[in-house]
């Protein structure tokens, strides 16, 4: 049956559904970065306010800042915007049809439409989730890169902007021209101090265009951090077959893990809808639940998904059923990240590897090595540089994370050890993939990529190591480069 309000109501009875009266939702909140984990995180909890008839003036209209994002808009208004979220519980799945997004805005090239909807007084908060990459970070300085082709583009034309950054402070300039106050940019992407980075990134392109509303933003706007989890595969045929299993015809399912975190700043200049009372945590704390869970689980995906995708592994739960990956994987963890990880008041760090460790091996989950190891040039330095760095400062071993870099190079070079190409798995594919290759020979020239990097390669045992395991992946093979670090 096609996924629309029309046929809500035939459903199987098992299948859980909207219990309020989707009409009665306004909007309240722009989502920009409509992929597949907005649906099954933010959207999900708003969902369960919506069930119990709370928040029902916080609608969410979707939008998109990149051309790809048009196919996205036209599968979920074709379905009234409704998702099926399928739950992936080792013990049994279910399936549950969500619908706090009301609208999804047109994708144009100049964000016409996304501007004039966020300038306009309904909407009080503007959430993103436009990945690591979407942040258009300087590594060497920390802030936003300037001198970025997108963002040069926005300076000289902040009429018809190309970024979400851009969008934003149009917006935010029409509204304070309109008298009306700022609304809140709540990133939900999996950025160490998320809030902090989008707060630089709007400021500083206001900065320099408008330093007035520049400082206005600043003053008036809000940018609360936030830690995010809950582990979401993209969606391809077998979930939208999962879905038909279920009687529904819905071109854009999302598959989730059976587990959901959330811990927030309670810093909203417009107001917020009660997550907490869907089990959202509000703190003053965030940093060290968000350093705990990147260090352990984002960073664990990256010692996984490389190492993967060399050994033509699919996916995170069979790297977890692979005895050498798992030992691999543990040794890692508990010799050369936990011992940079502080404790959360609910767990103690080791407490938290079991939980990841199970999660990583729930084999309902699909979720494919080649999306965990996508992107591995924010990826990397947003994840594990923080924890080698942490390892260099404090004299700790870094044999095991120097391993994962010499992986993550020759997952580069685009061969697989079985000689299966490698499909571009980077937005910056080409460069990486030529300094993989010329890495084969010279291997420091790896660690010289400055920007990911920083001064790494002048830290003493990095480039002996990291070369050391390149050498040995490249003349003996991936397995045997973890067992030796494993000390099988
Ligand atoms: P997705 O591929 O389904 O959606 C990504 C969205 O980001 C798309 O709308 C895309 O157009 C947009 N985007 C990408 N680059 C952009 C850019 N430069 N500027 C603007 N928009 C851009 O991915 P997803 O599963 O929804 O994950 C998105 C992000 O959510 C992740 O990168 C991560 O930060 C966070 N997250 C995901 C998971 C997960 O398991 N999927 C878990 C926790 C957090």
């Amino acid at each position: 049956m096609k996924l629309s309000n029309d046929t809500l109501s035939q459903l199987p009875q098992t299948i859980g559904r909207p219990s309020y009266d989707r009409a009665e939702i306004s909007p309240g909140i722009v989502h920009i970065g409509l992929g597949n984990f907005h649906r099954a995180h933010q959207a999900w909890y708003l969902h369960a306010l919506m069930q119990r008839g709370l928040a029902m003036d916080w609608g969410i209209i979707g939008a998109g800042v990149r051309a790809a994002d048009a196919g996205m808009r036209d599968r979920l208004l074709a379905q009234d915007c409704l998702t099926t979220l399928i739950e992936l519980d080792p013990t049994g799945r279910s399936a549950e049809v969500i619908g706090p997004l009301i609208d999804f805005l047109p994708v144009e090239a100049d964000n016409a439409s996304l501007i004039r909807c966020m300038a306009g007084s309904a909407i009080r908060i503007v959430s993103l989730t436009v990945t690591e990459g979407g942040y258009y970070q300087d590594a060497q300085h920390k802030g936003l890169d300037l001198n970025h082709e997108d963002i040069r583009h926005d300076i000289a034309r902040p009429d018809r902007p190309r970024t979400v950054f851009g969008a934003i402070v149009e917006a935010l300039r029409l509204r304070r021209g309109r008298g009306l106050p700022a609304f809140t940019v709540q990133s939900c992407d999996n950025l160490q101090g998320n809030g902090q980075i989008t707060r630089t990134a709007v400021v500083t392109l206001a900065q320099q265009t408008d330093p007035e509303l520049a400082a206005w933003i600043d003053q008036t706007g809000a940018f609360p951090n936030s830690m995010v989890d809950c582990i979401v595969p993209a969606t391809g045929p077998a979930e939208i077959a999962l879905a038909r299993g279920y009687g529904i015809e819905d071109t854009a399912p999302v598959t989730h893990e059976n587990y959901r975190h959330w811990v927030i700043e309670d810093e909203f200049c417009a107001g917020r809808p009660p997550w907490d009372l869907a089990g959202a945590i509000f703190t003053d704390d965030v940093h060290g639940y968000e350093s705990m869970k990147i260090r352990v689980l984002n960073a664990g995906h990256q010692v996984l998904a490389n190492a993967g995708e060399l050994l033509s592994i699919a996916t995170i739960a069979d790297c977890m059923k692979d005895p050498l990956l798992a030992d691999f994987f543990r040794k890692v963890q508990t010799a050369e990240i936990l011992p940079h990880v502080t404790a959360v008041p609910e767990m103690a760090p080791k407490d938290y590897l079991t939980l990841i460790e199970a999660r990583f091996s729930n084999p309902e989950i699909r979720d494919t090595t080649r999306r965990v190891a996508y992107d591995g040039s924010s990826r990397h330095p947003g994840f594990v540089m923080p924890i080698l760095r942490d390892a260099v400062r404090s004299k700790g071993p870094i044999d095991g994370l120097c391993l994962v870099e010499a992986l993550w190079a020759q997952m580069c070079t685009g061969l697989r050890e079985d000689a299966s190409e490698i499909a571009p798995n980077d937005p910056d594919w080409e460069t990486r993939k030529s300094v993989a290759e010329r890495a084969q020979k010279n291997p420091e020239v790896w660690l010289q990529q400055s920007q990911i990097y920083g001064d790494l390669s002048e830290q003493p045992g990095v480039v002996e190591r990291f070369s050391y395991w390149l050498s040995m992946i490249r003349s003996q093979g991936c397995r045997a480069a973890l067992s030796e670090y494993i000390g099988h």
